[in-house]
């Protein structure tokens, strides 16, 4: 049944030492050793360490989680011995025995990996009772009632946890179905109405339930309960929860788990006892102020648990009808205060504590870094850094730069009537717009059809995650501001509004009920609400959102940020708006304006149809001469834009089919606008179709066999260039060629463009400075890099097609296979997302290298998307690049992973501490 050393011998040992102690003041661990001992054994040792009340205990190192499963199940040699040695630690330190009904010592038993994954794997509480110890226990504590409780929980969690009873029915616990019927049956509504003999019977029910499901026994001996539980959170490391969030953060699956095995202290013993959780800060916003909650007499998970709604820790925080923990219990408060300062302190950062109030007396479970939205990620790091607890460098490098998207997202328009049918807690701030769905699954259809949900449940558990994280938004009747929705979508950056109790949901017919003013209003699946994470509305249809307002910290950091970097960083922007914006957010120029984005605009595709249709050069001139002055103008309203900073335009760069109508019936309306027969227009389709179009006539490719493309293209430019300059504004444009891959095509469209540029200056006698550059996304373009610099003066890397052309992998079609290499880890990430540093980066290597070999100064960047991802970007800069150019709302993600990246040298070169 279970793994137990004795029954199967170990092969080898892996470790000397397995189990680590922590207690009586002192610890085998510390915090520096949160890979071997997880996070949660490295904080109980380092709590211990500098004097806080912690329950004493051992922590099985992950090791023997990594052991385990490379040697089908089996435990290293010698952990029996190790984890004996550690009960006997605890026993001696409590002075009660395990497993011995007159001073009985109950362990709890988690799971906790090097970082946090909140309710991924499994606990056990309250191990060691049977049937003798618990009648000591309630002898001992004289409270039959709080011995059979704790009784009940520990066989129900047994069954669940170890015996893997509670995915059984659907995700349904057996054992919840059968305590509602024995609070039915009594008539009673709370589990702690029940009295001690209704208790005892469900010890004896839940038992029969183990064995009719299982045909075993619940075990009485203790030591097997242990290596039960034991057996069972190294085991949770692979259930299907745990593997879906090790996928979603990027988790290596070798890091394995370790085994906090802690003796229980107990927040149930009366009306003097409380179980709490806290964050030294507060999580959403990043205020300075303890922000927690608890509840009096209850026990462990009940807090996250939602069953029981929790009260506020502080009086500030309080309420109408709350009673706070301060003004409850003032002494173990005033103790709270003292150990959550010391443990900020001590970690310099914001912590995520759990604790429990025995008989008064405080003990400290667990700590660790709070998971905080964006807006708070920006203003602890400012505040620690003013406050003096950590430095200006290290309040950059505690930035996330891929979380930044959250804050820069849209709000809803405060100006925008909101039909509010409730309100709940503001659990992660954003807005939400989407169709109300009622399962995880639902969630997943829906997203990949590509519809925008929310997702609405009584509470969130991890089997949600999945749906969790494809849904616009989250919402929950039930559970506080530490509930799972709410811990788990502040990590992900989603919005959530949590424990809106005025919605009474009917998951079998598939709708939800609130009473708003006097009437009754009922949204169904797929009824569209928003709900704003921040106010913790929730409101009836879509409500326009707007962009959002940046605040003081977020200027502060960047500030700090700017002064760090090498790298520049720029935008991909097409037009005056997306220009604007990117400049709001640091942008220091435009890296690439695709100019074919103009192209399709609804006023000239028409113009631009013309010109492919056209049979000769002469027809071509004709249509192009209408295109003329609307590229200028959208070149003039660029560079006002970009007033000052260098602006990269790309020359027409897709193959032309793609302009052309695709259906008959577009085909038949193109023909009737240009005077056609239809038939023109769908043999014209025809003769430009390829059968691979990326590799087919593009680029500069159309800038060698109609040149008059290039030619208008670069006389809009220039024209307005000089109109601008004549006014004053200062213009600085670069022209950039697609699609090089030898010396010979840029000559030529170099040549071209300094021609037509020569004479637009003539006629206008206005003279502008520009450069001529071209991209290199060919892998024959990085390898004659050295003969192509001799005529370029910048070179920008087009890493999309780079990555395409170097792999062999179309970027349009990797979608179909990509997910399953990542899954079966042929491939460890998207290419396409990540820059592959080996191959596609050696390819960028020996560009610059030869690039530079021939031109020293000569400029170089990267306008591909990876010039927004963050370690895309970090490469970037140590192989010498001079800019990234990313879309607007990466261009802070990019600046921050440039400063990190330059931070990251200087410690390396021991200029910054690390
Ligand atoms: C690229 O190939 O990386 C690039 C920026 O160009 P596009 O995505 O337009 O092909
Ligand atoms: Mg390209």
């Amino acid at each position: 049944m279970t793994t137990t050393p004795e029954s199967t011998p170990a092969p080898q040992t892996t470790a000397a030492k397995l189990v680590y102690l922590f207690g009586g003041g002192s610890a085998d661990g510390s915090a520096e050793m949160r890979n071997l001992l997880g996070g949660k054994g490295a904080g109980l040792a380092e709590m211990t360490n500098i004097g806080i009340p912690v329950p004493p205990g051992f922590t099985i190192t992950t090791e023997v989680c990594t052991a385990f499963y490379e040697n089908d199940r089996r435990y290293p040699a010698g952990l029996d011995e190790q984890v004996r040695e550690g009960v006997r630690f605890v026993e001696g330190l409590l002075e009660r025995r395990f497993g011995d009904p007159a001073r009985p010592l109950l362990f709890s038993v988690r799971s906790g990996a090097r970082v946090s994954m909140p309710g991924m794997m499994d606990t056990v509480l309250n191990l060691g009772l049977n049937d003798a110890v618990a009648e000591g226990l309630a002898r001992e504590t004289g409270d039959e009632r709080f011995a059979y409780d704790s009784y009940r929980r520990f066989v129900a969690m047994y069954g669940d946890v170890v015996l893997g009873l509670k995915g059984e029915d659907k995700g349904v616990d057996p054992f919840e179905a059968i305590l509602e019927a024995k609070k039915r049956a009594l008539g009673v509504e709370q589990d702690t109405q029940l009295p001690p003999k209704a208790l005892k019977e469900l010890v004896v029910e839940f038992k029969y339930e183990i064995w009719k499901r299982r045909q075993v026994r619940f075990p009485e001996d203790p030591w097997e309960q242990l290596w039960g539980a034991i057996g069972a959170v190294f085991g949770s490391w692979e259930n299907p929860r745990a593997v879906t969030y090790r996928r979603l953060y990027d988790i290596p699956n070798n890091w394995g788990t370790a085994v906090s095995v802690q003796a229980m202290v107990f927040g149930n013993l009366g009306e003097d006892c409380a179980t709490g959780v806290g964050f030294t800060r507060d999580p959403a916003t990043g205020e300075k102020r303890f922000y927690g909650e608890y509840l009096v007499n209850a026990q462990g998970e009940d807090v996250v648990a939602g069953i029981r709604t929790p009260q506020p820790v502080t009086k500030e925080a309080k309420g109408d009808g709350q009673v706070s923990l301060e003004e409850a219990m003032p002494q173990a408060f005033a103790e709270l205060t003292q150990v959550y300062q010391t443990l900020e302190r001590h970690y310099r950062d914001i912590q995520d504590i759990e604790f429990t109030i025995q008989k008064g007396r405080l003990w400290l479970l667990q700590t660790r870094a709070g998971k905080r939205t964006a807006r708070a990620m920006i203003k602890v790091a400012v505040d620690l850094a003013d406050e003096g607890l950590i430095a200006r460098e290290e309040a950059i490098m505690r930035v996330e730069p891929d979380k930044l998207d959250e804050l820069l997202h849209p709000t809803f328009d405060s100006k925008a009537t909101r039909e509010v049918i409730a309100t709940g807690l503001p659990a992660s701030p954003g807005a939400a717009v989407g169709k109300v769905v009622f399962s995880a699954d639902e969630a997943v259809a829906r997203a990949e059809a590509g519809e925008k949900v929310v997702l609405v449940r009584v509470e969130t558990s991890p089997e949600d995650v999945h749906g969790m994280s494809v849904a616009a938004g989250i919402l929950t009747a039930r559970g506080g501001m530490t509930s799972h929705a709410a811990v788990v979508a502040r990590g992900m950056g989603r919005c959530c509004v949590a424990g809106c109790g005025a919605l009474q949901i009917d998951y079998a017919s598939g709708c939800f009920t609130v009473s708003t003013e006097g009437r009754e209003v009922v949204v169904g699946e797929g009824d569209t609400i928003s709900i704003d994470g921040s106010t913790g509305e929730v409101m009836l249809g879509a409500v326009p959102v707007v962009d959002s307002t940046l605040d003081e910290n977020f200027a502060t950091l960047m500030g700090w940020v700017d002064q760090a970097r090498r790298l520049r960083v720029r935008t991909n922007a097409d037009t005056p708006q997306d220009a604007a914006l990117a400049r709001q957010f640091g942008a220091e120029g435009i890296g690439l304006c695709r100019t074919e984005h103009m192209f399709f605009e609804p006023d000239r595709i028409l113009a631009v149809r013309e010109m492919i249709l056209a049979g000769d050069e002469a027809g071509r001139r004709r249509a192009l001469a209408k295109i003329l002055p609307m590229q200028r103008s959208d070149f003039e309203g660029i560079f006002r834009a970009m007033e000052g900073l260098p602006v990269t335009i790309r020359l027409l760069d897709p193959p032309l089919h793609e302009f052309l109508p695709k259906t008959p019936a577009e085909i038949e309306e193109v023909a009737r606008e240009l005077g056609v027969a239809a038939e023109v227009v769908a043999q014209h389709n025809e003769a430009l179709a390829e059968f691979n179009p990326m590799l087919g006539h593009r680029g500069c490719r159309l800038g060698v066999t109609y040149p008059e493309i290039y030619e208008t293209q670069v006389r809009a430019i220039i024209e307005a260039a000089c109109n601008l300059s004549r006014e004053g504004v200062r213009v600085l444009p670069e022209i950039m060629i697609p699609i090089v891959g030898m010396e010979e095509e840029f000559v030529r469209m170099r040549q071209l463009t300094e021609d037509t540029a020569a004479q637009v200056m003539a006629e206008t006698g206005v003279r502008v400075d520009y450069t001529v550059g071209t991209m290199i996304e060919l892998p024959r373009a990085c390898m004659v890099a050295d003969e192509i610099a001799r005529h370029a003066e910048f070179f920008s890397f087009g890493t999309n097609d780079l990555t395409q052309t170097t792999y062999g992998i179309s970027r349009d079609d990797s979608a179909h296979f990509m997910p399953d290499y990542i899954a079966k880890g042929v491939i460890e990430g998207d290419p396409f997302v990540k820059l592959d540093q080996e191959g596609v980066g050696e390819l960028m290597r020996i560009a610059v290298g030869k690039g530079r070999s021939v031109r020293p100064g000569l400029k170089i960047g990267i306008c591909g998307e990876h010039g927004g991802e963050p370690t895309s970007v970090e490469f970037c800069h140590r192989e010498g690049l001079d800019y990234v150019s990313a879309s607007p709302y990466r261009v802070p993600i990019a600046r921050v992973a440039a400063a990190q990246a330059a931070l990251r040298d200087r410690v390396a070169e021991g200029v910054v501490a690390q």
